[in-house]
């Protein structure tokens, strides 16, 4: 594979930040290096409506969508950087109907493959083309352990029903299964069911990942937050299956960042281990970055490379690093170990990407939120704001 050379064109250079100071006569891989795994959105369209899902409230259209061609260029290109694996997602991502040759091509230029599926699209015959085409694994996302709940979170009837049946299919066709459950105040009481009903199913991995509160899921807040009781109820349900699935199924336990004293290393911090590609080509630092208004993302449409775009464009170096942080992070000595947690929720919380994340303790506005979700958990609001193309859609009746 041909190490790729940094471009000639001017870096950004921050005379307090090791990582973000590039030279130009190294190659990528030899500066910061380029992420293993890339999520690729190849779609924001979906037959579900989740009311936490992570697309942005503004989805791209359809006709916006990189072409087949466009989307086999990247995969290329993705490879011969050194990326190894990359993520197909959405949106839904069996919407496109070229999801097969686009599985195919990663496989013949070296890419691991990952689906990251509703599921509720594919038929058995489909499944059997994608494995044959070199998909390496599944990961199916489940909004309930019953289907009542299920279909209502999901705002699809009938939903829950055909993920079951596809994982099973998944298995038959021994490709490797991750249950993704998305967890909020209406479906904790089922977490219990869910880890035993990814055990049937014979998962390799769940990944019980709380709501993370941005983007549509920031719209349903008061409809999603867990209280403190609940967190503790879920952590008590994971660490008792933890123990009693050990070596039979691996669980990834993600908490609510509000309940949290310290802020989670988002994305492995600000462009240094993850991009993402969006439906129309725009390379993010994070699948939620497009919440922050006043960034501008290149695009693999434009005349800059992928590899180019990762080290030098203005919305990967805003945030890369340490130089960038204010106080209290700029001398508290967990700044190289969370990298001052979130910038969306940041963002999305304080109106400044560049403040400390709020979930963060030290943080001036981590007590106001830290109350806020409190009350808005106690206030047990119930009806949704379903996700869809027409900026949301409020749940008819209040449920039962
Ligand atoms: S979170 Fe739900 S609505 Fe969003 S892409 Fe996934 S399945 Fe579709
Ligand atoms: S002050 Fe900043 S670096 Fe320190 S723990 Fe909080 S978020 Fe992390």
């Amino acid at each position: 594979m041909t190490p790729t050379l940094i471009s000639a064109e001017p870096v950004l250079r921050d005379p307090n930040d090791g990582i973000a100071v590039l030279e130009r006569t190294r190659t990528v891989a030899e500066t910061f290096g380029i992420p293993l795994a890339v999520l690729a959105e190849l779609t924001h369209r979906c037959p579900l409506q989740c009311p936490y899902c992570s697309n942005p409230v503004e989805m791209e259209r359809a006709n916006a969508e990189l072409t087949t061609e466009e989307w086999t260029r990247v995969l290329t290109e993705l490879a011969e950087i050194g990326v190894l694996q990359v993520h197909f997602s959405g949106g839904e991502p069996t919407a496109r109907k070229d999801l097969v040759e686009l599985v195919r091509h990663a496989t013949q230029v070296g890419l691991y493959t990952n689906l990251i599926t509703s599921a509720v699209l594919l038929t058995r015959d489909k499944l059997v083309d994608l494995a044959d085409a070199g998909l390496c694994h599944v990961q199916i996302s489940f909004q309930g352990s019953e289907p009542v709940l299920a279909d209502r979170v999901g705002g699809f009837r009938n939903g829950h029903v055909k993920k079951l049946e596809v994982a099973q299919w998944v298995r038959e066709l021994e490709l490797p299964l991750t249950v993704n459950a998305v967890m909020h105040r209406q479906n904790i009481h089922q977490l219990r069911g869910m880890i035993d009903m990814a055990v049937e199913l014979g998962a390799d991995r769940i990944e019980v990942a709380n709501v993370q509160y941005y983007g549509w899921a920031l719209k349903n807040r008061a409809a999603l937050m867990p209280t403190v009781e609940q967190l503790d109820e879920m952590t008590a349900v994971v660490d008792e299956a933890e123990t009693r699935f050990k070596g039979i199924m691996e669980i990834d336990f993600v908490i609510p960042d509000y309940y949290a004293t310290r802020p989670k290393k988002c994305m492995g911090g600000w462009g240094r281990q993850f991009f993402n590609i969006t439906p129309s080509g725009k390379i993010l630092p994070c699948h939620a970055a497009e919440t922050i208004t006043d960034l501008d993302f290149d695009s693999v449409r434009s005349n800059h490379s992928i590899a180019w775009i990762w080290q030098n464009s203005e919305a990967f170096n805003r945030y890369r690093g340490t130089g960038w942080m204010p106080e209290p992070c700029q001398s508290c000595e967990f700044k190289e170990q969370d990298y001052g947690g979130c910038r969306c929720q940041a963002f999305a919380l304080t109106g400044n990407a560049a403040n400390t994340d709020p979930a963060c303790q030290l943080s001036p506005f981590h007590a106001t939120i830290f109350k806020a979700a409190e009350t808005e958990a106690a206030a047990d609001q119930r009806r949704f704001i379903y996700r869809n193309f027409a900026g949301g859609t409020l749940e008819k009746d209040e449920p039962a």
